[in-house]
C-alpha cells in the first residue's frame, strides 16, 4: 500500500503557484484576488473558509471575506455577489456551502459569473467541462486529478466506480474520469443510494472514488485487492481526544481497506487539502485569463 499524501503533494503545488503569484504581481502589479462569502456560523464551514483563506495569503493572494447573519435574505446576498462580479480587482468568487434553507443554492450558483465560477459549479463551466472545452474544474475532482498527475498514475482504460453523485463532487468526478484526458479514459460506474448492492460494483473498481458522507461506509469485503482507494467523506464528530475538540473521517474504512489497496488517500490529509489547491489553480488561471 502507499499513501496519496495530500499533505506532501498540496505543499508541493503550492509552491509553483506561489511562485507564478509573485510572477503576476512582478508583471502587473497586483495580487490575484479570492472573494469568499460565508452565511451562518456552521462550524465546518467556518473551519473550510478560514483555511482557505489563510491558504491565499500563504501561496501571495489577496482575499476578502464577506460575513452574513443567517438572516440575510437571498435578494441580498444576490446583490452581493453582482457588486463582487462587477469589481475589476476580484478574479474570484466562491460562496461556502451549505445555506440557509431559505436561500436557493441553485440561484447563488447561477449568479456567480462563470468568468469568476473558481468553485466550477456553474452550469456554463460544467457544460464546457463535459465538452472538455477551457472552463474552471469544480476544486475537489480538481485536486483529485491533481494528485493523480503528481503519482504518475495511469488511469486510462481501468474501470472507475464512483460512489455518491452530488453536484460538486460525484457527478463532475464521474465526467472527468470518462473524457478523452490523462487522468481519463476510465470506464465510469457511478453508484448512489438507490444503487441496490454498491458492493457488486465497487468489488470490479480499478480505481474507487468515494463521495457520500458516511462514516467507514466502505469496508474491506468491498474493496478489490490493489484498488486505488479516494476517499472524499468528511464526516466530524465530536472528540475529547483533540484540541479542536471534533474529528474527521473519511467514508473509507480506512484502517482495514489500506492493506488491500494499492494506493489511497487519508482522512484528514488527503482530499481536503487537494480542493483548496484545485481552488488557488482556479484562482490564479482566472488571474491569468487562461479559462476566459
Ligand atoms: P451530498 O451532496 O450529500 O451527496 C451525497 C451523495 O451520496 C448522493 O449522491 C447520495 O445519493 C449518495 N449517498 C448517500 N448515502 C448513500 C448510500 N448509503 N449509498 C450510496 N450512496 C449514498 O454530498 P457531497 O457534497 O458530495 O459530499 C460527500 C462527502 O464528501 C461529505 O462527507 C462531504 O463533507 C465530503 N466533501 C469533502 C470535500 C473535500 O474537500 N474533501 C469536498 C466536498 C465534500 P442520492 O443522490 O441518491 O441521494
Amino acid at each position: 500500500m502507499q499513501l496519496l499524501d495530500g499533505k506532501f503533494v498540496s505543499e508541493k503545488l503550492k509552491e509553483r503557484i506561489a511562485i507564478e503569484a509573485a510572477e503576476i504581481l512582478k508583471n502587473t502589479g497586483r495580487k490575484p484576488h479570492l472573494v469568499a462569502i460565508l452565511v451562518g456560523h456552521d462550524g465546518g464551514s467556518e473551519t473550510y473558509v478560514a483555511s482557505k483563506i489563510k491558504n491565499c495569503e500563504k501561496v501571495g493572494f489577496n482575499s476578502t471575506l464577506y460575513r452574513f447573519e443567517n438572516t440575510i435574505t437571498e435578494e441580498e446576498l444576490l446583490h452581493k455577489i453582482d457588486e463582487v462580479n462587477k469589481d475589476p480587482e476580484t478574479d474570484g468568487i466562491l460562496v461556502q456551502l451549505p445555506l440557509p434553507k431559505h436561500i436557493s443554492a441553485d440561484k447563488v450558483t447561477e449568479k456567480i459569473s462563470p468568468e469568476k465560477d473558481v468553485d466550477g459549479f456553474h452550469p456554463v463551466n460544467l457544460g464546457r467541462m463535459q465538452r472538455n472545452l477551457p472552463s474552471f474544474l469544480p476544486a475537489t475532482p480538481y485536486g483529485i486529478l491533481l494528485m493523480l498527475q503528481e503519482y504518475g498514475i495511469d488511469t486510462a482504460g481501468k474501470h472507475c466506480v464512483v460512489v455518491g453523485r452530488s453536484n460538486i463532487v460525484g457527478s463532475p468526478m464521474s465526467i472527468l474520469m470518462a473524457r478523452n484526458t490523462n487522468p481519463g479514459n476510465c470506464t465510469v460506474t457511478i453508484c448512489h443510494s438507490k444503487t441496490p448492492d454498491i458492493k457488486k460494483y465497487s468489488l470490479d473498481a480499478d480505481i474507487l472514488i468515494v463521495a457520500i458522507g458516511k462514516k467507514n461506509f466502505i469496508t474491506a469485503d468491498m474493496v478489490k485487492e490493489g484498488a486505488i482507494v479516494i476517499d472524499v467523506g468528511m464526516n466530524r464528530e465530536t472528540s475529547s481526544e483533540t484540541k479542536s475538540g471534533f474529528k474527521l473521517y473519511g467514508d473509507v474504512d480506512f484502517e482495514h481497506v489500506a492493506p488491500k489497496s494499492s494506493w489511497i488517500t487519508p482522512v484528514p490529509g488527503g482530499v481536503g487539502l487537494m480542493t483548496i489547491v484545485g481552488l488557488l489553480k482556479n484562482t490564479l488561471a482566472s488571474a491569468k485569463k487562461e479559462i476566459y
